[in-house]
């Protein structure tokens, strides 16, 4: 079903862009209360609140009294599509700092979405409060109505801090909610994130290496959790070496109980003898002082913001190693939550989505070579001329 249909709205003509109004200092300001937005008025049981981001299609700050509920949602860019991206909760110390983070989380989903193949634009949500203490069912029916008052202009997922279950009760008041399992959907993403990243490092060897297959490559995982114990799984499967490194002694004595693998220390994971580098714990793996460290020609792993800056991309190049763009090779629960709200979820669709992630990043590997560039800025120029064509036709 193409997504026009179900937000009832052509491709294309989405709507003008909301009226800005309220400056963001003003949001959540002691002193302050919101105003409804016009088209709530009567009827919208919450403050809601437009603001005005530049760069951003659409930024929506709501605040509810009886629940406690504060939220941000960001809609980067709609030209594939609506905004798809997950919610995360967390006590952030101000408005300044979540909208900060949301906004950085939503530019990236714009990316993903774009070279994941969804027909989705970027958006995500943050919700101000304490996962460990703040989560209750009133909060989440508020974020539901929230959510909801976007009519479909974004949709949303799991992030950190949010379950499914969390989520079951978002979707009780909108159906703009994806990630929460139902018959033939996709629930927990995480067997799907690692099949991307075994096809993406397949891709990077056959690249680095001109290997045919894993047989003989040898790969240290950082993190045995969710992800990497399922990647360690098919890679072993493959016939690959492996290096386990967790601070969870538990995950790491099974690996090598199961698929022979190797145990190292966390800090001794980077610089382990291995072809493979691949983080799956994280974000931030590799930091600035540590790339001379790295004895692997690739990295590729599933954690997200894997390289402390973006800059590092290029250390990596001089120093000849492939890096595999993080939201590029694990982007598989996007891919997911995507053919979810399509309606076109099934397991051979699936697996058929995340294969591809391997010719894309040949592609960006291949890019990247011509013209001399670290891989994760030619990455984010493929995913913009994406997006270009799409806003162009
Ligand atoms: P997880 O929590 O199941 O596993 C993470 C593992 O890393 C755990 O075993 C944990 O003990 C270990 N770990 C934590 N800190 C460590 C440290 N300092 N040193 C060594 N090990 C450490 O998480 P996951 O779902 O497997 O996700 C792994 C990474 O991939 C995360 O960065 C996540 O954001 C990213 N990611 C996951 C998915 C998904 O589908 N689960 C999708 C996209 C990105």
């Amino acid at each position: 079903m193409a997504i026009a249909l179900l937000i009832g709205l052509p491709r294309g003509q989405r709507g003008p862009k909301p009226p800005a109004s309220t400056r963001v200092e003003e949001v959540f300001g002691a002193s302050r209360s919101l105003t409804k937005a016009p088209r709530q008025k009567g009827k919208f049981p919450m403050k809601r609140e437009v603001l005005d981001v530049e760069g951003w299609r659409e930024v929506v700050a709501f605040e509810d009294d009886a629940s406690g509920l504060k939220a941000i949602v960001a809609i980067h860019n709609a030209a594939l599509g609506p905004g798809c991206g997950g919610t995360r909760i967390r006590p952030y110390g101000s408005f300044e700092e979540a909208l900060e983070d949301v906004k950085k989380l939503s530019r990236g989903m714009t990316y993903k979405n774009a070279l994941g193949g969804i027909p989705f634009g970027g958006g995500k949500a943050v919700i101000i409060a304490d996962p460990k203490t703040d989560k209750t069912p009133e909060l989440f029916q508020a974020y539901g109505k929230a959510i909801d008052s976007l009519e479909g202009r974004y949709y949303t997922a799991e992030d950190s801090g949010v379950t499914e279950h969390d989520l079951q009760i978002v979707r009780e008041q909108t159906p703009f909610v994806a990630g929460v399992a139902s018959e033939g959907e996709g629930g927990n993403p995480s067997p799907f994130t690692a099949r991307g990243v075994w096809r993406g490092i397949q891709s990077a060897a056959r690249f680095k290496f001109g290997a045919a297959s894993l047989e003989q490559i040898t790969v240290a995982i950082l993190g045995v959790g969710a992800v990497g114990m399922e990647l360690a799984r098919l890679l072993h499967t493959e016939g690959a070496k492996l290096i386990v490194a967790d601070v969870d002694q538990a995950a790491t004595a099974k690996a090598a109980e199961q698929f022979g693998a190797e145990i190292v220390a966390p800090e001794d994971c980077i610089a382990a003898r291995a072809d493979v580098f691949s983080p799956c714990a994280l974000g931030g793996a590799i930091r600035s002082g540590e790339i001379e460290r790295l004895h692997a020609a690739i990295v590729a792993g599933a954690a997200n913001n894997q390289l402390a800056t973006p800059e590092m991309d290029a250390a990596l190049r001089e120093r000849d190693i492939l890096y595999a763009p993080d939201y590029v090779i694990n982007a598989a629960g996007v891919i997911s939550v995507g053919l979810e709200i399509l309606n076109e979820w099934c397991a051979e669709e699936m697996n058929a989505r995340i294969d591809h992630i391997g010719p894309t990043l040949r592609r960006i590997f291949e890019r990247a070579e011509e013209e001399g560039r670290p891989t994760g800025e030619i990455a984010d120029r493929m995913a913009m001329e994406i997006i270009s064509r799409a806003a162009a036709a």
